[in-house]
């Protein structure tokens, strides 16, 4: 008899002790009974000395012969677990593709091949009236073939027939699954020659194969960072190992998949979040296996196993959506990190606009620094200017002065993008006679007013209703639009300038897969001259035919509570230039603000990113705030507010010490979302592992008391934001 300790999915910090005749290897996947419950667990390894023998359950089944969980993921899962203080069940359960999580097998996936029964040569000659069938039938004496294939040749119906006819029969066989299989396909396809900077970056990555070495690649839009990318990548392709690739959104940036695949000739694995359960989990036993060279994902694609582990790039590392927002709330660059250093292999962080965090560790010299200063084929940089609109005679937004800057630009047949931080039609929906304000009941914010879909939706819960006639409040017909959002600027741009196509690209406008791929080739193809767009322009499209780019509001983030704010708001507009201007046309930036002599606005303008982002860094240092002191904060929520004000007092006295600074409870940013009130307890220090072994300490304590049940609480380590 044997002891195993097994992680089980439940919210509990702490694995389970079952008896087992023989220990199955640690990543294996076991059912094992909790509570009235049969679960999924995985296996951690054997306990050394159990207590309360008597009262260990046997384990059920055990689903894997070998392990699913390989001993550097158990590695990883065990960091997680412990630097997000995180159940270990949990955190192994987001590590699985679902159909692990579920207990189906963890064998490749059978597939359908088609092979002759009987005397194949007989029955061929048989066959005269069907000449289709007898060709059919004639390829399968070569011998067996996958049903994909012969359905390229042949009609199901020809296929059909000959089964009917029970003359040919299904095999299901697993699929071949061939390490390194890229090596015979690779064919790579024309390059530009590296300049001089690429050149250093790409020798400087290659040189650290085999080795940990993070490098954070600075380099402005459109200086050749992809390049890097791939000159780098053909080095340990070459080498016979994988290479990792995390990017911000698969379904915004298509053209980067396309231009990998282009480039090497190869099989790429694509992990994406409409990837159904079955292809995920095909991707990641072919990653697993070693068949793919190359795995291009989102967040959740760090997890993907590699046999043959060669480097992991993480694209455009500043950008906010590989931090996971709930459950397991980890960053996917700092996970990278980890694991680059456990795999040994080294790691490129590439932006135009780094995270104070990474630029940090670069300055400090924990990473190397990669420089690309210059645009890629003598393309000039963007200028940037501000645009005062006090008291100036605004339209639909837009100052006279912006407007006619836009008009010179669309005479000369050029392209005007303009940038909006809103979606819908206007933020607020008020009476005009009462002023009542049209709010989310569960909220308590104004809703969102949609015109194209006749509704009212609330941006913090998704909730929707449809665009009353009269005020709630009063019954007067008087209900106005308060505030601009992307559908009203295209509809004031239509009267403004009539006559120019123009095209509004928001979430709402480009749903469905192929929507903005194809928006995006018109735009290109010189279709539209007016592009009116939230966020999703400034990810890593290009378009070579701006020339102008209008960013109508950007004060609202200087007076943000969020100390990222202005963190974010400079990679935005940095990003955003660099859409405009390539090739061989010039471009120029121009920002409405009422706040025009902003220090932060000037320097930006003045002096870039780059400039920006140092001085910023500075800020944070005298201020004692990330990177230079580490956060972690606790949750909570209720739909009594005083509830979980009054569960973090009680976790403030429990926290309480000398090294570690406690501020709250305080209102979330968001202070109310679907009916329940939120506020947050801030942890800050100057050490890390301060905060991590308080935390530790105190949760059981936390989990014990008894408002601990009845609010909804929450644990984030390195909070992203406050919301
Ligand atoms: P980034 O990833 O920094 O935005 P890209 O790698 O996409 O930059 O490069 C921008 C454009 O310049 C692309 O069209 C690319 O093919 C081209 N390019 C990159 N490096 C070179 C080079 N060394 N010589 C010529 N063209 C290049
Ligand atoms: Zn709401």
């Amino acid at each position: 008899m044997h002891f195993v300790e097994v992680a089980v999915p439940v919210p509990l910090r702490q694995s389970f002790t079952y008896s087992s005749d023989a220990v199955p290897q640690p990543g294996c996947r076991v059912i094992v009974p909790f509570g009235p419950r049969k679960v999924v667990g995985v296996v951690l390894g054997e306990s050394s000395n159990p207590a309360n023998i008597s009262k260990i359950k046997p384990l059920d089944t055990v689903l894997d012969e070998a392990a699913v969980i390989d001993e550097v993921q158990l590695t990883l899962c065990h960091w997680l677990s412990q630097y997000y203080l995180h159940p270990i069940g949990e955190v192994i359960h987001t590590v699985l593709p679902v159909l692990l999580r579920k207990g189906e097998s963890a064998r490749p996936v059978d597939e359908r091949w088609w092979k002759v029964k009987g005397n194949g040569e007989e029955n061929v000659a048989s066959l005269t009236r069907a000449k289709r069938q007898a060709a059919c039938l004639q390829v399968l004496l070569n011998g067996p073939m996958r049903d994909s294939e012969l359905k390229s040749h042949f009609a199901t119906t020809v296929i059909k027939g000959l089964a009917d006819k029970a003359l040919i029969v299904e095999e299901n066989r697993p699929p071949p699954l061939k390490p390194r299989m890229w090596l015979t396909d690779l064919k790579i396809g024309s390059k530009p020659l590296p300049d001089k900077e690429q050149g250093v970056a790409i020798a400087a990555i290659n040189q650290s194969r085999g080795q940990f070495a993070p490098f954070l690649l600075e380099g402005v839009t459109g200086s050749g960072k992809t390049e890097v990318y791939l000159q780098a990548i053909e080095e340990v392709l070459a080498g016979g190992q994988q290479v990792l690739i995390l990017v911000p959104e698969i379904g915004l940036t298509p053209q980067t998949v396309s231009r990998f695949a282009k480039r090497f000739g190869i099989d790429i694995g694509v992990l994406h979040s409409q990837l159904n359960d079955k292809d995920r989990l095909a991707v990641w036993q072919r990653a697993r296996e070693g068949e793919l060279g190359i795995i291009i994902g989102t967040r959740s694609a760090i997890f993907t196993p590699l046999k043959f582990p060669g480097m992991i790039i993480v694209d455009e590392e500043h950008d906010e959506s590989y931090k996971q927002q709930d459950g397991l709330r980890y960053h996917a660059r700092d996970l990278a990190v980890m694991r680059a250093s456990t795999e040994n292999v080294p790691l490129v962080l590439g932006t135009a606009t780094p995270s104070l965090e990474t630029l940090n560790n670069a300055l400090s010299k924990r990473y190397g620094h990669l420089h690309l200063t210059k645009r890629a084929g003598g393309a000039v940089q963007t200028h940037q200017h501000l645009l005062d609109v006090r008291d100036q005679r605004m339209q639909f937004g837009l100052a006279d002065g912006m407007i006619s800057i836009m008009r010179q630009h669309l005479s000369m047949g050029n392209q005007v993008l303009v940038f909006v931080n809103r979606r819908g039609y206007a933020p607020a929906l008020l009476c005009h006679h009462c002023g009542h304000s049209v709010d989310c009941r569960r909220c308590e914010r104004p809703y969102t007013v949609h015109r194209s879909q006749q509704r009212l939706q609330c941006h913090h819960c998704g909730g929707v209703k449809p665009i009353p006639k009269q005020c709630p409040q009063c019954g007067e017909h008087s209900l106005v639009t308060a505030g601009v959002g992307t559908e009203q600027i295209e509809e004031g741009l239509a009267q403004l300038f009539a006559g120019v196509k123009q095209v509004r690209i928001d979430s709402d406008s480009v749903r469905g897969k192929d929507k903005l791929q194809r928006t995006l080739d018109d735009i290109n193809g010189q279709k539209y001259q007016l592009l009116i767009g939230t966020q999703i322009l400034s990810k890593g499209h290009h378009f070579p035919h701006v020339t102008l780019v209008v960013v109508m509001d950007c004060d609202g983030a200087l007076f943000s509570a969020d100390f990222r704010a202005s963190e974010k708001l400079a990679q935005l507009v940095t990003q955003l230039a660099g859409r405009a201007g390539r090739a061989s046309k010039p471009g120029e930036m121009w920002l409405q603000t009422h706040n025009p002599g902003h220090p932060l606005l000037q320097d930006l303008i003045h002096n870039g990113y780059h400039h920006f982002a140092r001085q910023a860094l500075e800020e944070r240092k005298l201020a004692a705030m990330p990177p230079f002191q580490s956060q972690a904060v606790i949750r909570a929520e209720a739909t009594h507010g005083a509830m979980a004000w009054d569960f973090l007092e009680q976790a403030k006295q429990i926290l309480a010490t000398d090294n570690v600074r406690l501020n709250g409870p305080l209102p979330c940013l968001i202070e109310k979302r679907q009916g329940r009130y939120r506020f947050m307890l801030v942890l800050q220090g100057t050490q890390r592992k301060a905060i991590n072994t308080l935390l530790r300490k105190a949760l059981p304590n936390l989990s014990a008391l008894p408002l601990a049940t009845r609010v909804r609480w929450s644990l984030d380590v390195d909070p992203s934001d406050f919301s």
